[in-house]
């Protein structure tokens, strides 16, 4: 008898335990959807993939009355989530929605606007400065200045005209301008996003909002204002953290600039920040670098050991996710030097490897100049001799041999 009533004990404590550890770790998020211009049927459960996917988040969704319908009856009780998504471009909601919203995020909430929901609300103050800037909704001067960077120096345009346009849809390259904050630390500087529309010539408050990114509109390219127009913006209203991303026009199932996995990882590390100030996610191997999109619909993890199958055909031109890939196992062995030395070998073996290309050789030199050891000195020192890989080779010897 006693022994079951242990053993009960001992259970509970577990559930309780384990209970504890998931509301540590995952952020209870709400994803506020139901009207929009765009196809939010398709784009809502994509955003709760992709937050769901990091655990650090566990999120619902909760679609509002439509459009024309009593907006009264959408009250959600704010207070319960650490996170408000908004995929939401419609009716406006009540009064008193819209002050507990208010309360919300002045208190601390976080929140992420995703694409269309800068367009929402054009008449709702504090929304508009959570958002920093919005377009459409008849919005032009009277609701703040264009913010855009021209010839690298940022502009705070107050000129009249309308707020809101985007070009044909196309692939862009996106520019990191503040390289230090948390959510671009880590990123490379520039990144190729998967087809979308580059929303242009918003404005709004812009109060308390930092321009982390910025894309090109080149006219040329399907219409646009050959400015760099913001598109990932970190705001702060009272003690909260908005993080607003104009990119992710949704097709069915999400589509390119939804599987777009700079899209994704730039949501993911915003949605982190606007909860804590702080970003602990890693930059994934496969994150885009400025020569290719890189889409996610079949994404899975690569193994060292495929990393390694491919590296010595290495051509930069193609990708970079087979060093990226070997990189973060680097990274992850900090300070394990057994299994640091266990890569060195494998590095070492693909320099010696007659039919590994000069480029790979080149990447696997400047790698070993920071990892290797003295393992790796012999092979170096028979690569001076080759007149394409001196360079590196003597490089990589005067590190290694300090
Ligand atoms: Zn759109």
């Amino acid at each position: 008898m006693k022994k079951h009533y242990l053993l009960l004990i001992f259970a509970a404590g577990l559930l309780t335990f384990f209970s504890a550890c998931k509301n540590e770790t995952s952020y209870k998020t709400l994803i506020i959807t139901g009207q929009n211009n765009h196809n939010w049927k398709a784009s809502s459960p994509v955003l709760k993939q992709i937050l769901d996917e990091t655990g650090l988040f566990s999120s619902e969704i909760m679609i509002t009355p439509g459009k024309g319908e009593d907006m009264k009856t959408f009250n959600p009780d704010f207070t319960k989530y650490k996170l408000v998504v908004i995929d939401y471009n419609g009716d406006s909601w009540s009064e008193k929605t819209n002050s507990a919203f208010v309360e919300y995020v002045k208190n601390g909430g976080g929140v992420v606007l995703y694409h269309a929901a800068d367009n929402s609300f054009p008449s709702w103050k504090e929304y508009n400065e959570m958002s920093g800037l919005g377009g459409w909704g008849n919005r032009n001067q009277k609701d703040g200045p264009y913010v855009y960077y021209k010839n690298n120096i940022l502009v705070t345009d107050t000129s009249a005209g309308i707020g809101g346009s985007h070009g044909k849809r196309r692939e862009f390259l996106v520019r990191t301008r503040i390289t230090d904050h948390p959510i671009t630390r880590d990123l490379p500087v520039a990144w190729l996003h998967g087809t979308d529309e580059l929303y242009s010539q918003l404005r709004g408050p812009a109060k308390n909002m930092q321009i982390l990114a910025t894309a090109f509109a080149d006219s040329a390219a399907g219409g646009g204002t050959m400015r760099d127009e913001p598109i990932l913006m970190a705001i702060t209203f009272g003690k909260g953290r908005i993080f607003h991303t104009t990119m992710g026009h949704a097709d069915e199932g999400g589509g390119p600039s939804m599987h777009c996995a700079g899209f994704i990882v730039t949501l993911q590390r915003g949605a982190e920040w606007a909860v804590t100030g702080d970003v602990t996610q890693k930059v994934p191997w496969d994150f885009p670098s400025a020569v290719g999109v890189v889409l996610r619909p079949d994404f899975k993890e690569m193994t060292l050991d495929e990393a390694f199958a491919y590296i010595g055909n290495y051509e930069i031109a193609k990708s970079t996710k087979h060093l990226s890939c070997i990189q973060s196992h680097i990274r992850d062995l900090a300070g394990n030097e057994a299994g640091l030395l266990e890569i060195e070998k494998r590095m070492v073996k693909v320099l010696r490897d007659k039919e590994t290309t000069v480029e790979a050789k080149k990447l696997l030199l400047r790698e070993l100049s920071r990892i290797g050891s003295d393992y790796s000195v012999p092979v170096i020192k028979e690569l001076v001799s080759d007149s394409e890989l001196k360079d590196e080779a003597e490089f990589a010897l005067t590190r290694l041999q300090k």
